[in-house]
């Protein structure tokens, strides 16, 4: 039970890693409040996963995350999971699109941060060792792709936003860590692949970019995340932490 006793709160846990994530701290002993913007997910994750607690969450919307954490117990964890794929060059990036992924990937990290830290902040003057987790990926500040403009652009944003919050509040108990996957099959990598003009074709090429030459499963990230929520990770901060199968080797 290697998160006894923690309350964490995970965004976007309604499908792919954050759902394997949220399934991963109860098992851990967590009490988990697993939120979404998509009730029906979530029903169908309390009803799968007994114990789990939901709310929907809709990281864009400023007065839904204040509200969520003015009724809410301070927490030991916070997961920003939530964020979205755009695909396409600079050239295809318009100013709607590059709003649209700064707001749901970049900003609402800013968002949820500002509104529980504080909560977190009391709970470390009391002894507790809270930890926030941000979802970044390889493809950020990390290593370049094609066709991932804007979001590499918003993930290597989280990176930073990451190392500044940890810097700010080392000294104060806080850890805050960005976790930085490979190419994982979740729902919307799918339906990516689903889109593609040629989706056997395109299921083949994010394969033959991964060393191992598999993709990641959910299973295969989760078990970082409850690592850097968890104590046994309480000397590591500001990292941006790789589990990519070896492509950045
Ligand atoms: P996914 O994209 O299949 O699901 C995303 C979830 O986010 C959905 O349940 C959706 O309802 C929810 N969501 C969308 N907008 C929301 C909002 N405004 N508020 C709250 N929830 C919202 O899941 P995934 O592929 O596991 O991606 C999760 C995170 O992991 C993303 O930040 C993504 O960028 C990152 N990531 C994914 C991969 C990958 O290959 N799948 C690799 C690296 C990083």
């Amino acid at each position: 039970m290697r998160l006894k006793g923690k309350t964490l709160l995970i965004t976007a846990a309604g499908q792919g890693i954050g759902r394997a994530s949220a399934i991963a701290c109860l098992r851990e002993g967590a009490r988990v409040i697993a939120t979404d913007v998509r009730a029906d997910l979530l029903d169908r994750l309390a009803t799968e996963a007994p114990g789990m607690l939901t709310s929907t969450l809709d990281v864009r919307d400023p007065s839904a995350v204040e509200a969520c954490a003015r009724v809410l117990p301070p927490l030991d964890g916070l997961f920003n999971c939530a964020g979205f794929v755009h695909e396409g060059s600079v050239l295809d990036c318009d100013e709607a699109a590059w709003d649209f992924s700064l707001e749901l990937n970049v900003k609402s990290m800013y968002r949820t941060t500002r509104a529980f830290l504080p909560g977190m902040l009391d709970k470390a003057a009391q002894g507790a060792s809270p930890a926030i987790l941000n979802m970044a990926s390889m493809a950020s500040s990390i290593k370049g792709f094609p066709n991932r403009f804007v979001y590499g652009v918003t993930k290597a944003a989280v990176i930073g936003l990451t190392k500044s919050i940890a810097a700010d509040f080392v000294a104060r108990g806080i850890r805050c860590n960005a976790l930085c996957p490979g190419t994982v099959d979740t729902p919307s990598l799918r339906q990516r692949i689903a889109n593609a003009p040629d989706p056997v074709q395109a299921e083949k090429n994010f394969i033959a970019r991964q060393p191992m030459g598999r993709l990641a499963t959910v299973d295969d990230i989760s078990p970082m995340v409850v690592y850097l929520l968890s104590d046994e990770s309480r000397f590591v901060t500001g990292q941006a932490v790789l589990v990519d199968g070896g492509v950045t080797i």
